[in-house]
């Protein structure tokens, strides 16, 4: 098979190294004589496994002491309803800045538990799409917590100034964009993320979130989408998903091998440029996002001419660039490009395009 580069947004590719180590364990991990999927949770070994995970995640984003680091079921959509329920209080109030089409579903999610103030954020300058500086942003003063999500992944459109209201918590879905660039964890409440963009396969959900706002949950908030009491019992209240769990750990291993998240940061500021650039230079593609909130994670563009959208999917397949069709919503094509993407698959990604564009004319 020759070599193919996908580009889907989710679930995304994994790095190779990972899954030829995953591949070779499969059945019989760490001389265990069993797969890693056939351990108990409790075990010492899986216990030993989680613990590594977790701290060389704690490594790779530096995140405080003061902040707990859950490993849960649910996905990004579980989160949606599990922040109102932890940090919403009955008959209380919250931010939700809408910024694309995920920051607008969790914001519908959050009208299920309470008053919610939705600020829609994007405007259009001169053909540009740009976001609203955060100074801009109309926060409720009596608000419990401002959700927004830094990486919109269907949109393309990402913000990367952390925005700062006081005492108010900030809550992050970067489902999209964890581990891609260098943060602050310290200006956030929470911060959470599905697993299969930027981690490893679907079915796990990380949380990170600020010890001080445990224990605020509603009475009736399901135990599993409860913080303190996956905080409480190390994210073992129930079974936790260990495979994709020892997954993930292989991909925090990977990422600090490659020299943690400022490196991979660079090589993905390299990758995105790449395709931003010969977008612009051609009058054949186009991309409508002010520069400065351009996702480096998902890249979509369009072809002037949308009837040849077909022709380039099909074309693209023949030559091993897979799943660059865009989201239903925007049309197009999107590029994906997270962590494990090689910088050799964005190359071939530009100069396919670039053919096809010569081809064409
Ligand atoms: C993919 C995605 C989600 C949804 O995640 P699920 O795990 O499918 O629920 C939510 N938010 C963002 C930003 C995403 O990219």
């Amino acid at each position: 098979m020759s070599v193919v580069y996908n580009f889907c947004a989710g679930p995304a590719m994994l790095p190779t190294q990972v899954m030829k180590k995953a591949q070779q364990e499969f059945i019989n991990w760490q001389d265990t004589g069993c797969s890693v999927m056939e351990l108990s949770h409790r075990s010492k070994d899986f216990m030993a496994l989680a613990d590594e995970a977790e701290n060389n995640l704690r490594e790779l984003m530096a995140i405080p002491q003061n902040y707990k680091v859950l490993f849960c079921h649910g996905g990004g959509r579980g989160q949606f309803s599990a922040v109102p329920l932890n940090l919403l209080p009955v008959g209380g109030k919250a931010d939700y800045v809408v910024s694309g089409s995920w920051s607008k579903a969790a914001a519908k999610e959050a009208e299920n538990f309470g008053e919610i103030n939705v600020l829609n954020v994007v405007e259009e300058i001169d053909g540009k799409k740009v976001v609203k500086p955060s100074a801009q942003w109309d926060i409720s003063k009596d608000s419990a917590y401002v959700h927004y999500c830094p990486n919109e992944t269907v949109d393309g459109i990402e913000v990367f100034d952390i925005p700062d209201f006081g005492d108010i918590p900030l809550v992050a879905d970067m489902s999209s964009t964890i581990l891609s660039h260098q943060i602050d964890v310290s200006k956030f409440g929470v911060i959470y993320a599905g697993a299969q963009k930027n981690i490893g396969p679907s079915g796990l959900t990380i949380v990170i979130v600020r010890e001080d706002l445990l224990g605020k949950a509603r009475q009736e908030t399901p135990c599993i989408m409860n913080y303190k009491t996956s905080a409480d019992n190390d994210s073992m209240y129930n079974t936790p998903p260990t495979y994709a769990w020892y997954l993930a750990g292989l991909v925090f291993e990977w990422l600090k091998s490659v020299g943690g998240v400022s490196a991979i940061e660079s090589i993905n500021q390299r990758k995105a440029q790449l395709i931003y650039d010969y977008v612009d230079q051609s009058s054949f593609y186009k991309n409508s996002i002010a520069n400065e909130f351009r996702s480096r994670m998902n890249v979509p563009f369009w072809l002037e001419d949308e009837s040849l959208n077909d022709e380039f999917l099909r074309q693209a397949e023949s030559q091993g660039l897979l799943a660059l069709k865009g989201h239903r919503i925007v049309g197009g094509m999107r590029a994906s490009i997270y962590n494990a993407m090689p910088l050799a698959g964005v190359e071939k990604l530009v100069a396919f395009m670039k053919d096809f564009e010569q081809g064409i004319k």
